[in-house]
């Protein structure tokens, strides 16, 4: 009985840490969302013609140059399914093409530190309407709600 209650207090701790971890959004300097797990962190910003633009910081929040990192976005519209590579453009990562009609569609970010590595995928929503609380785009809103 009591091995029971331990997997469950761990259970719960899990289910606790990553809900809690799922929901903060890390605010990027320039007003984007700092993608999870990347080191160094990496910025997704959707620019004023919804194109996206990945920059990287250093542990001080520096910019810092793109290296071998690879990154993905498919975006999810009502016409579908649509795959947009970045490329490297001086330090940073543009898309070659803006963003589909996703307001409030999920895009999931295939993020690769390097040709070698694994891809984690990030899936959230892109709403770039401006958050009443935080002032930043809601995809990048830092409030608790
Ligand atoms: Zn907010």
């Amino acid at each position: 009985m009591k091995k029971l209650t331990q997997i469950l207090a761990l259970a719960v701790l899990t289910f606790g840490f990553s809900a809690l971890h799922a929901e903060k959004v890390v605010a990027g300097p320039k007003g984007g969302r700092i993608l999870e797990k990347t080191e160094p962190k990496a910025e997704f910003f959707v620019e004023k013609d919804k194109t996206v633009t990945v920059t990287f910081y250093d542990a001080a929040m520096k910019p810092i140059a793109a290296a071998d990192q690879n990154v993905t976005i498919v975006a999810d519209s009502k016409e579908g399914k649509e795959k947009i590579q970045l490329e490297k453009k001086g330090d940073v990562l543009v898309s070659k093409t803006p963003l589909p009609n996703v307001e409030n569609g999920n895009v999931v970010v295939q993020f690769k530190q390097n040709a070698e590595a694994k891809p984690q995928n990030l899936r959230f929503k892109v709403n770039t309407s401006t958050c009443g609380e935080c002032k930043r785009a809601e995809y990048a809103c830092t409030c608790d709600e």
